[in-house]
């Protein structure tokens, strides 16, 4: 099978590096392009991350020697070059998202880890396990953009994509009330603790704009196509606080809920490990094959022992028991910078190539 041409916007960046050790092997698709700002563009890839790699596998070596392209200078020569990019570029939010509009204007779909279109209505923001059919308004945001193939479509923020899969299958309860605490990594703000040495042996209790993503996009991936643009939820109230602690990947969150119709521990964990997933999201080379774990060791899940399974795009959950203020309490956990970010992303451009949005 040839292989769709990929691009990497941000190339050099923690979830960056992500995407490109994700995509070495990858059945389906062939990195073209590596690209970043102007202090990397022109360096190899090697250079360019020199100093700054983060992961424990070595840069692979089919791309230590690429020439890493200007995001904004080359996008007309990267767009020929490609079928599609990933984005993964930091910096303001602004231009993030006319740099992400002008690559789909220019033809070229974008699948994006930013934030600065999560929130556009006409954007889908897609966890394939759950809102896979969300990808429909791709053909309302082609008609305001006036494009044929150019669009963008965005993963969530990576703090909700441990909750809300473990809270997706007991929708049908009724969900009222979530107040959810998350525990966040420090990758999740593109550190190690060689570049973040304060976060050793220390808990920060802010992160910016983060509760606000946390409270709001699930309301966006439980929401529904009304009128060419995806509506949120509005049943749902969800209260949270995110905290960064020291742990290099992997988000905790701790979560309390309130149903309208009572259910039992145990049928409540049933549906949860029951839980397919969304049929457009099942057998790609990213699927996990168990989407949600369940373990019964009240010790459970733990980062170093549960952020790699399923080779990171799973979710693990445990401690689930009633609470005497909420319905229910429990754990979940997930890998940031794989479920959360880069392998979350992949998974998504998958899907949008299974269903014909993504064409060679
Ligand atoms: P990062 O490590 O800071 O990397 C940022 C990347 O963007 C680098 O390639 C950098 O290029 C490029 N860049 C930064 N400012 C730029 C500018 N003004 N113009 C052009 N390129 C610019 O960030 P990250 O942690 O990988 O995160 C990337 C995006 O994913 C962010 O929007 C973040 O919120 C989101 N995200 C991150 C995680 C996570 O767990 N880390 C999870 C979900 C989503 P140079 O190297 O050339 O400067």
């Amino acid at each position: 099978m040839e292989k769709y041409k990929v691009g990497i916007l941000g190339a050099t960046g923690t979830v960056g590096q992500r995407f490109v050790t994700l995509l070495e092997n990858h059945p389906w698709f062939e990195i073209k392009v590596l690209a970043a700002s102007k202090n990397s563009a022109g360096k190899t890839y090697g250079e360019a991350v020199k100093n700054r790699w983060i992961l424990s596998a070595e840069v692979p070596q089919k791309y230590e020697n690429m020439i890493v392209m200007d995001i904004e200078e080359d996008a007309r020569k990267i767009v020929s070059e490609v079928d599609f990019v990933f984005c993964a570029l930091g910096g303001e939010k602004d231009k993030i998202k006319k740099l992400e509009e002008m690559y789909a204007k220019l033809e070229c779909p974008v699948i994006s880890n930013n934030s600065a279109n999560r929130m556009t209505p006409d954007v889908p923001m897609i966890i394939p396990e759950i809102n896979a059919e969300h990808a429909k308004v791709i053909e309302y945001q082609r008609k305001r953009l006036g494009t044929k193939r150019g669009f963008i479509a965005v993963k969530s923020n990576c703090s909700i994509q441990c909750y809300v899969p473990a809270l997706h299958p007991l929708l049908d309860l009724g969900i009222k009330n979530i107040l959810v605490c998350t525990y966040q990594a420090i990758s999740g703000a593109g550190k190690t603790f060689d570049t973040w040495p304060e976060m050793k042996d220390n808990i920060i209790p802010y992160i910016s704009g983060e509760e606000e993503k946390s409270e709001v996009e699930p309301l966006k991936i439980w929401g529904s196509l009304e009128d060419g643009e995806i509506e949120l939820n509005s049943d749902i109230n969800i209260t949270s606080q995110c905290i960064r602690v020291p742990v290099s990947e992997g988000h905790t969150a701790a979560v309390f809920v309130d149903f309208e119709r009572k259910a039992s521990c145990d049928e409540i964990i049933e549906k949860m490990t029951n839980f397919k997933g969304h049929e457009m999201s099942r057998d790609l080379p990213s699927s996990p094959n168990r989407f949600i774990t369940y373990f019964e060791e009240s010790d459970r899940p733990q980062i170093k022992t549960e952020r790699n399974l399923e080779r990171g795009m799973g979710i693990s959950v445990g401690r689930l028991r009633k609470d005497t203020q909420y319905d229910i309490k429990f754990v979940c956990m997930s890998h940031n910078t794989v479920r959360g970010a880069a392998g979350g992303a992949v998974l998504l451009a998958e899907m949008l190539c299974r269903e014909g949005y993504i064409n060679k």
